[in-house]
């Protein structure tokens, strides 16, 4: 019978990774906290409309990403309906927002989220087919300011902050304005127009796309059409003046902060329910998968899934791709527990459970060997996982006097009993 393994996308993690997992989750929680966010957890699935009317049909999570299937009633009472496995959490956000009338409150609703999300996509290093976003968005009524630039400078200045608590060194921040949906279609007017002379050079797709999402050309990552979408009209040229005078806001902040950015006129990202400001933080360590996390503004996804206007700003890490970029920065420490204890002989193991329990209890970690090991296999295994050994047999029982090796100096001591804790945790 052939071995099982764990689905083609899909990976366990295992310790020690599985701390480095930890660590960004709780530095993240940290940084939220300060920054006033509140966490959401969301359904794993949902129904399927909501991310065809949420994401957009013609994008590709929509159109060929989605695990999607018919869940039939079960009773009388149940209709069979299409549901999927998360593909992204703004929608889900959204839609808990419309469903428990946040927007009731008249406050501004800042909220994160970590979990993890599943597309189809094919995989790669960086990319899965689950992994794990972490993400946040403000959002709220009009009257609570949702729509102010200095919304838009906050999360990112949130996000600099994020990235640099964690470690990241080197990471880009990569910004631009897609403008409003008027400005938006103007856009792709001017871009379809551009096109005509020009496309019957390009691949296969950027014909097709000339078509039905002219925006989509600016993706667009086959290298010999590089050339000729460089020299397409931007869209800072197609916005209004209220679009562009919101971008330079939020420019104006980030420079007032001091939160470095370039600009990129082809960031146009590919979830349709963006508006104006839209970004994306890159690092080179990733290779081909660069982007670290992408977000944007989205002021009328809560009207595109039957909710009131509810203008928001909002992002989504990959958390996969945290892990990756610290790990190729060596920025991971390697975790040890404190101490090893080593019984010597069967006899000691009680008492070596007793001591353990105690130097537990005192916040310590504490790795407990077995006596029936000879002490030079204690050793070994000990020091492969901690810091130091304590050395338990008859001798030390009666005296309280324990001995104590730390592998890193090679030093052994002899240590009270009343003192270990405070020695260990020196
Ligand atoms: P998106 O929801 O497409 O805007 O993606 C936001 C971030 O999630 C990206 O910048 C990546 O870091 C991460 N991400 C998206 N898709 C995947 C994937 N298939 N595997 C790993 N990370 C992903």
């Amino acid at each position: 019978m052939a071995t099982l393994k764990a689905v083609r996308g899909t990976r366990d993690l295992l310790p020690p990774e599985t701390a480095l997992w930890n660590r960004i989750e709780a530095t993240a929680r940290a940084v939220f906290a300060r920054y006033n966010f509140g966490e959401i957890r969301t359904p794993i699935f949902e129904d399927t409309s909501l991310f065809a009317r949420g994401v957009g049909e013609e994008t590709d999570i929509v159109s060929k990403e989605m695990y999607t299937w018919e869940d039939r009633a079960r009773a009388q009472s149940e209709k069979t309906q299409m549901l999927t496995l998360r593909p992204e959490n703004t929608a889900g956000v959204v839609r808990a927002y419309i469903e428990h009338q946040l927007g009731e409150t008249g406050q501004l609703q800042k909220i994160y989220y970590i979990g993890p999300q599943f597309r189809r996509e094919r995989p790669q290093k960086g990319r899965y087919r689950q992994f794990s976003q972490i993400g946040a968005e403000v959002l709220g009524p009009t009257s609570a300011g949702s729509e102010s630039p200095l919304r838009d400078a906050e999360v990112l200045e949130m996000l600099a902050t994020l990235l640099d608590e964690l470690g990241i060194k080197g990471w880009v921040l990569e910004l631009n304005s897609v403008g409003s949906a008027a400005d938006r279609a103007r856009y792709n007017d001017t871009l379809r127009a551009a096109l005509v002379p020009v496309v019957g050079q390009m691949c296969v797709d950027c014909q097709r796309r000339a078509v039905t999402n002219p925006l989509r050309v600016l993706d667009c990552k086959v290298p010999a059409d590089q050339p000729i979408i460089e020299k397409l009209p931007v869209i800072a040229d197609s916005l209004d003046e209220a679009s562009k005078a919101h971008f330079d806001a939020v420019l104006s902040s980030l420079d007032a902060a001091g939160v470095p950015y370039t600009r990129n006129h082809r960031l146009v990202r590919g979830l349709d329910y963006y508006t104006r400001t839209t970004f994306e933080f890159t690092h080179s360590g990733l290779g081909a998968q660069n982007a670290l996390l992408g977000g944007g503004r989205y002021d009328g996804l809560s009207e595109a899934i039957g909710g009131p206007k509810a203008p928001g700003i909002g992002f989504a890490m990959g958390e996969d791709r945290l892990v990756l970029t610290l790990q190729a920065l060596e920025a991971v420490a390697q975790t040890k527990a404190d101490a090893f204890i080593a019984p010597l002989g069967e006899n000691m193991n009680p008492a070596a459970l007793a001591l353990a329990r105690e130097l537990r209890r005192d916040g310590l970690s504490v790795d407990l060997g077995d006596g029936s090991f000879r002490l030079k296999k204690s050793f070994e295994t000990a020091d492969k996982t901690a810091r130091r050994i304590v050395i338990l047999g008859e001798d030390e029982l009666q005296s309280g006097i324990l001995t104590v090796k730390d592998f890193a100096s090679g030093t052994q001591s002899k240590v009270p009993r009343g003192e270990l804790v405070a020695f260990l945790k020196g």
